[in-house]
């Protein structure tokens, strides 16, 4: 094997690894095959909203911090799958 096949199989591979990533890589409920809708389930959640108050008494609201304290877990919107395995997967596809 010459020195060029070798950098053109190499090429090859790298290109393959691109192109697959997004199409096969969606996440599938594997009790109901549904792949479209999913649910997001926040335990332990503290809603804090600071407000400052203006000098004629009224309020303005200044910032919204929430804080999950539980385990954040992550569900098939149709059959209800417990599919928190895959929320990683879920979290680095969200756009
Ligand atoms: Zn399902």
């Amino acid at each position: 094997m010459s020195y060029s096949d070798t950098t053109e199989i190499k090429r090859k591979k790298i290109r393959s690894k691109v192109a697959t990533s997004p199409s096969t890589q969606r996440i599938t409920c594997p009790e109901c095959t549904n792949n479209k809708e999913f649910l997001e389930v926040s335990d332990g959640v503290i809603l804090t909203t600071r407000f400052i108050q203006n000098t004629d008494g009224s309020f303005s609201q200044e910032l919204d911090d929430s804080q999950v304290l539980g385990q954040v877990k992550f569900y098939c919107g149709d059959c209800g799958a417990d599919l928190t395995g895959f929320h990683k997967r879920f979290l680095e596809m969200l756009f």
